[in-house]
């Protein structure tokens, strides 16, 4: 960083990574342990703008307009205009022009509206940053930073500006996002060199990059655009594009589709000139129509819309999308692998029971209210009768992260609910925190971590004694304890005795916790892992915390498995609680569950034969979880994974849509995943399943409600080119019906809610195609009724010696009102819609039909319109007859469904 780039200028002319730490804060005028004061922090955002970066550069409107003309159909649609033109018919020229037009800017506005959707999801994600103010530490919006702000980075964060780093403990960063190189740096606080490469310099932690391990504490150094990354343009511009595999498959088939009928049309266009003996230039028009009936112009941006409204419906259900393939993808999901604590439990922890070496102590109280007492064997319990609980209550008080406030008569927890926990049964033991951590001030720590699964702290006393105090899992904590501590003083760890007690805490859901201290020697000012593994610890007692599940998490795994959907819980918990949780969560009265620790014995393919019917893995670690969603996806399951650590991230990455958890999540998780949970909730990833199979219902519901239209028509001009007849229908009044459905009808089914029966049904198989030779049956089924329906009523007024003009308009609204009853069809794709619901389900639907009513009248009668279309009136019975076929379709169509569900019965 040079230093005019930096934010807040200093006065020695090197850069911030080559000066000391010290001097860098005393530049930036800020106080090690106190940060900024707000005034101050207020002054210097006024001066340095908010710390975010500019926004990725989009394209402009115009360009974005002009890029509506950029698809081959449109180049078709010119030339024929011009075409048309120079053969004198400027009127159908004209009309050629204006539905170009006209569909671009519904295919601009839609894709706007679509891309403001999403834009509003993104910014539901914002970055939080612990930051020192005041003397407080604090959270604050990252947006809020300013030069000088001391922020404390930890392992899964995202570092939110430019730092000069003032303390580091193992820090480890991972910097791909500005160096490309996807190995974390090991930080340190010593000034480098002044032309130390960005990658070199270990002195600073850089705004975007993630912390993959330890702690740290810096002083914001720049912000926003004057960050590293934000001088990075070219980065920022890649902005994502609204679309997924599927409909980019969708596009490439619809490039070729529109090839094949050009190819279709000339040989028409030969077919008519030659054999039929039309004149040259009516056949054009003729093969133009053909064309332009053929291809569904108003399809894409349906796509668009119906995968931007779905996203937008997971976002009102809190699974936030970032990457829009994993819609596609949650539709045929068919295992959900989740974690236990928060996600399908509340995450409100109590400690329930105290196993000590006298035997069990029940608590009484709820929640974090340290409102409670103790008893043993029923009888109730003075803190005097069992003084070990001191002792307990003080380990699990200093060895402690998490912080309780007092606001408006309710305990708000800041930290972990484990460990809040800890701080209500350390107050109902009779314990003050403040004096406590007065006494006994900590000195060193090794922060918990899934991996080793302890926690521990150094403490002194005023006259030198130190005290090491461990909690973790009881494994973990048994093996390195030598004794217990009961009444008598300390005794020897009867282990079966433990752990029947355990047995017994862990069969009712509860979480287990052992706690344990050691005296050490003086002088000692650090702990290392190999000091605490080397034992010695006197195990002060087992603590039996309670989780009960969450009741929405209940219903959501039952809906899930009646989906045909199965779900996996993979915790660092217990297996005998993780077991106790999963029955009560209806997982099944006989649940499968295997340890971490048995995974590790299987190769791969014995892992992926026993991956099938194991409900619950416990004890497992992140590195567990990649191994899994790989044994999962070698049995060809589509697998949801959820995760929060910094080390779930690599199973996040690999697992068909990784789940971040929006609350207790790192950036880390949140980055590599697909989706994140607002409210880390089980029922919001079941709930995305749902919008995800309604998204890809309505995308099929849309292609199989669009594409008769097409053949429809085409279908009709084909027929009349065959049999040397006067052509039904024009290119105008053909572009004008596309035009029209797409902007009403169709759209309509955007916003079509799930069928009933969608959590019901297995899932999709990921290899079946969009279009299943049912669909293909179904459009062109209904394409060839309307080309008898268009068809049929055009000679019919010919017949009765109509106009060409009112008979080519009753074939035209032969065909939108028979898509009008259609329509109702297609909201179910099986299910009879011959019901209230069927009819009035969707008032979108409704509104779409009085909207084209109103304009198929203006098209009818407006004299405008009629010399623009080529359309005259007609009258009452016509209207009949119109109606009569739309009603018909409607019928057979049913019946055709009824025939399909007695023959699947
Ligand atoms: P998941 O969220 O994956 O379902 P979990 O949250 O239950 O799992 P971990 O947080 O990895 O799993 O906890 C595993 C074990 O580590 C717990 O059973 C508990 O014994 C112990 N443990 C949990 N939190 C702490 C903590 N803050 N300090 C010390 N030990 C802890």
């Amino acid at each position: 960083m040079t230093k005019d780039s930096s934010a807040a200028a200093t006065a020695d002319a090197r850069p911030h990574h080559a000066l000391d730490a010290e001097m860098v804060l005393e530049h930036l005028g800020v106080e090690r342990h106190a940060g900024l004061t707000r005034p101050e922090a207020e002054l210097r955002l006024e001066r340095f703008g908010q710390n975010a970066l500019p926004p990725p550069r989009r394209r402009g409107p115009l360009l974005r307009f002009l890029l509506q003309f950029h698809n081959v159909l449109i180049y078709v649609l010119l030339v024929a205009g011009v075409i048309t033109a120079l053969l004198g018919h400027l009127i159908d020229s004209g009309v050629i022009f204006g539905v170009v037009v006209i569909n671009a800017i519904i295919g601009f506005v839609q894709e706007g509206k679509a891309e403001s959707a999403l834009d509003a999801i993104r910014n539901m994600l914002s970055l939080n940053a612990q930051v020192l103010r005041e003397g407080h530490r604090q959270e604050l919006e990252a947006v809020s930073l300013v030069p000088g702000d001391i922020v404390f980075l930890a392992s899964g964060d995202k570092v939110p500006a430019d730092l000069r780093l003032i303390e580091t403990r193992s820090l480890r960063i991972e910097e791909a996002a500005l160096t490309g190189e996807s190995l974390a740096v090991e930080k340190r606080v010593a000034a480098v060199d002044e032309a130390a490469a960005l990658g070199d310099r270990v002195s600073m932690a850089y705004s975007s990059t993630l912390v993959t391990y330890g702690q740290g504490v810096g002083v914001v150094v720049a912000t926003g655009a004057q960050t590293e990354i934000g001088r990075i343009s070219t980065m920022l511009n890649a902005v994502e594009t609204l679309t997924t595999p599927l409909l980019r498959q969708l596009a490439a088939f619809g490039q070729v589709l529109t090839w094949a009928i050009l190819g279709i049309a000339a040989v028409a266009y030969g077919f008519g000139v030659l054999v039929r003996d039309y004149a040259p230039g009516e056949m054009f028009l003729a093969a133009v129509g053909l064309a332009v009936a053929a291809i569904p112009e108003g399809l894409p941006a349906i796509m668009t819309i119906t995968l931007a409204i779905g996203v937008q419906a997971m976002a009102r259900r809190h699974a936030i999308v970032r990457r829009l393939p994993a819609v596609e993808a949650l539709g045929s999901v068919t295992v959900i692998c989740s974690d236990k604590t928060g996600t399908l439990t509340r995450n409100e922890m109590t400690v329930q029971q105290v196993l000590t070496a006298d035997g069990v102590v029940e608590v009484s109280g709820a929640g974090y209210a340290p409102q409670g007492g103790f008893s043993a064997a029923g009888q109730e319990l003075a803190l005097a009768e069992c003084p070990v609980l001191e002792d307990i209550g003080r380990a699990a008080l200093l060895c402690n992260d998490a912080n309780l406030l007092l606001e408006d008569g309710h305990w708000r927890l800041v930290g972990d609910p484990t460990e809040g926990a800890l701080l209500t049964l350390a107050t109902k033991a009779g314990l003050d925190g403040a004096f406590e951590r007065e006494a006994l001030p900590r000195t060193d720590v090794i922060p918990f971590e899934s991996e080793h699964r302890f926690m521990a702290t150094l403490h002194h006393d005023h006259q030198g004694g130190g005290r090491v105090f461990l909690k973790g899992a009881p494994e973990r904590v048994l093996s390195l304890c030598s004794s217990a501590r009961g009444m008598q003083g300390e005794v020897p760890i009867d282990a079966d005795v433990w752990q029947a007690a355990m047995d017994s805490a862990a069969a009712q859901g509860m979480r287990l916790l052992a706690v344990a201290e050691r005296a050490c020697v003086d002088g000692v000012s650090a702990i290392s892992f190999d000091e605490v593994e080397q034992g010695g610890f006197c195990l002060l007692a087992v603590l039996g915390l309670s989780d009960p599940p969450r009741d929405e998490a209940v219903k959501a795994v039952a809906r899930c498995l009646s989906a045909g959907i199965r779900v996996k819980m993979i915790t660092g918990d217990h297996i005998a609680t993780a077991r106790a949780i999963g029955q009560q969560l209806g997982m099944g009265e006989q649940v499968r569950a295997m340890t971490g620790a048995e995974v590790e014995t299987l190769d791969e393919q014995a892992l992926i034969a026993a991956v099938g019917d194991t409900d619950i893995f416990a004890r497992a670690s992140p590195e567990h979880k990649l191994r899994l969603v790989e044994a999962l996806q070698a049995r060809g399951e589509v697998v949801v994974m959820t995760g929060d650590g910094v080390n779930d991230a690599p199973a996040l990455k690999r697992a068909d849509v990784g789940v971040a958890m929006g609350r207790k999540g790192t950036e880390a998780a949140k980055e590599a995943a697909e989706m994140v949970l607002a409210d880390d909730n089980f029922a919001s990833v079941a709930a995305a399943v749902e919008e995800g199979r309604r998204v890809y219902d309505n995308l099929k519901k849309a292609i199989v409600f669009i594409l008769p239209t097409n053949i429809g028509q085409a279908g009709m001009i084909f027929f009349a080119v065959l049999f040397g007849l006067t052509m039904p229908i024009t290119p105008a009044q053909i572009l004008w019906v596309n035009m029209i459905t797409a902007v009403t009808l169709a759209l309509a089914l955007a916003f079509e809610a799930p069928e009933r029966n969608i959590m019901q049904r297995p899932p999709r198989s990921p290899a079946e195609p969009l279009l299943t030779p049912f669909l293909i049956w179904r459009i062109v089924f209904v394409g060839l009724l309307l080309v008898a329906g268009g068809m049929g009523l055009f000679l019919w007024e010919t017949a009765r010696g109509e106009s060409l003009e009112a008979a080519r308009t009753a074939a035209v609204n032969a065909v939108l009102i028979g898509e009008v009853f259609y329509l109702f069809n297609v909201r179910s794709f099986r299910d009879s819609i011959l019901n209230r619901e069927g009819f009035f389900g969707n008032r979108y639907v409704l509104l779409a039909i009085a909207l084209l009513l109103l304009s198929q009248a203006c098209f009818t009668y407006l004299p405008l319109a009629q010399t623009l279309f080529g359309t005259a009136a007609i009258d009452a019975d016509a209207w009949l007859r119109i109606f009569a076929f739309g009603g018909l379709l409607m019928l057979v169509v049913e019946a055709e469904k009824a025939l399909l569900r007695m023959r699947s019965r």
